[in-house]
């Protein structure tokens, strides 16, 4: 019989929110009358708003015209392309730049193939888990020792450095995730941190695949938004985004990266194409219904409903950490961005989470799941309905 592939033995557990869905399940199964509130994954819950709602409505029944029907297109619809270079980039990249997808999470996936097996994956720590265990399936991570994976370097990034890494622990060419505003932490690095993070990427012949996945809920002006805003990051740079969080489609799925003309290998041969090579021979682009969603919600109207979606989870935010502040407790985010990060120092992140959930009925994610350095830390959520938070955050105060 065929042999499993070793680099899914190599995966530790379970992924981390199947996990706490299963946690939450035999919390649910041994109190049936508990209302159980969630504030652990990061999944939208509010309505699409109607003109971005309206222009999915469009595509969908544009297709069902001899006019109006189209097939694959394997980069994107050339205006969603422009739109995007206009709207996040100010122009600042050709369409042929521009890809878009199903997701950002599906492409950071698919892009560990530009660089095999045989890459140093570097990662902030805590981080999205999928730098990691998509590290872990393509072979660029070994075997767990204990506390993280062979061949991955963990950046702490802790109360004591400001939730920034320290840049002198990253080796020579490397492959560099950085999430920003970060999940979970929710920090946001300003511009002099980014500067020196693409400074140390050019310098260390790396290559920086950024996740902007939350850029829409930065409203500190003086926040970079994008890695682009910093010079030189076109030579070292990849990033990711997408319309889950802003617009709600995380049930629809779409998203884009960048990869610069500008990228290059050790070799000088370009990134760029060789990512145009993976996305035609591996993925048959993104619905043309959610492109049509996704070209409604970068025109003004848009763009209004984006601000109005995100400022509504951004007053989730706020309640939380409002409520955790009160409680004496230091948490970091929740500003500038959809999660707050909260600190109980010298407890087990899973005892925490246990804790909350049987004294509160509120479900929260472990900050364990991330990485070594989310010990002692909870992530909370604040993508949920407004009722539910204000509930959630009358159970907390009460603890
Ligand atoms: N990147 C980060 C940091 C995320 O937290 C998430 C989802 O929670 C994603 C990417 C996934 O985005 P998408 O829905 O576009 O796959």
């Amino acid at each position: 019989m065929i042999k499993r592939n070793s680099c899914i033995t190599n995966i530790k557990a379970g992924y981390l929110f199947p996990e706490i869905a299963k946690r939450r399940r035999e919390f649910a199964a041994a109190h049936p009358e508990a209302n159980i509130i969630s504030l652990g994954v990061g999944n939208t819950t509010e309505p699409i708003m109607p003109h971005i709602n309206a222009g999915l409505a469009e595509g969908a029944r544009r297709l069902g015209t001899v006019e109006g029907y189209s097939g694959y297109q394997d980069e994107g619809l050339l205006e969603l392309r422009e739109k995007i270079s206009a709207v996040f980039y100010g122009g600042a990249f050709k369409a042929n730049e521009i890809f878009i997808s199903d997701g950002a999470k599906c492409d950071i996936g698919r892009l560990q193939l530009l660089f095999g097996s045989g890459v140093q994956v570097a990662v902030q720590d805590p981080s999205y888990p999928v730098y990691v265990d998509g590290s872990v399936l393509i072979g660029a991570a070994k075997g767990w020792n204990g506390t993280g994976y062979e061949g991955i370097v963990y950046l702490p990034c802790t109360m004591a450095n400001d939730f920034f890494p320290d840049l002198s622990q990253l080796p020579s060419n490397c492959l560099i995730y950085f999430c920003s505003p970060n999940n979970p932490t929710g920090a946001v690095a300003h511009k002099e941190q980014l500067t020196a993070l693409v400074e140390t990427a050019i310098r260390k012949k790396s290559i920086i695949i950024f996740d902007a996945a939350y850029s829409e809920f930065i409203r500190d002006p003086a926040l970079p938004k994008t890695i682009y805003a910093i010079e030189g990051a076109k030579e070292c740079a990849i990033e990711v985004n997408s319309f889950s969080k802003p617009a709600g489609f995380t049930g629809v799925r779409l998203g884009w990266s960048v990869v610069p003309l500008e990228l290059k290998y050790e070799s000088g041969e370009s990134v760029n194409a060789d990512w145009n090579r993976i996305c035609s021979t591996i993925f048959n682009g993104a619905s043309n219904i959610a492109q049509a969603g996704g070209l409604a919600a970068l025109d003004s109207e848009g763009q209004k409903e984006i601000r109005n979606l995100t400022d509504f989870y951004l007053g989730n935010a706020k309640l939380i950490r409002d409520t955790l502040q009160k409680m004496g407790i230091h948490c970091m985010g929740g500003d500038n961005s959809p999660y707050i990060w909260a600190h109980f120092p010298g407890r087990d992140s899973w005892e925490v989470f246990s804790e909350i959930l049987e004294k509160c009925q509120v479900v929260t994610t472990p900050g364990a799941g991330f990485g070594p350095a989310g010990e002692s830390f909870v992530r909370f959520s604040a993508f949920g309905h407004r009722e539910n938070v204000e509930e959630a955050c009358k159970r907390m105060s009460l603890l």
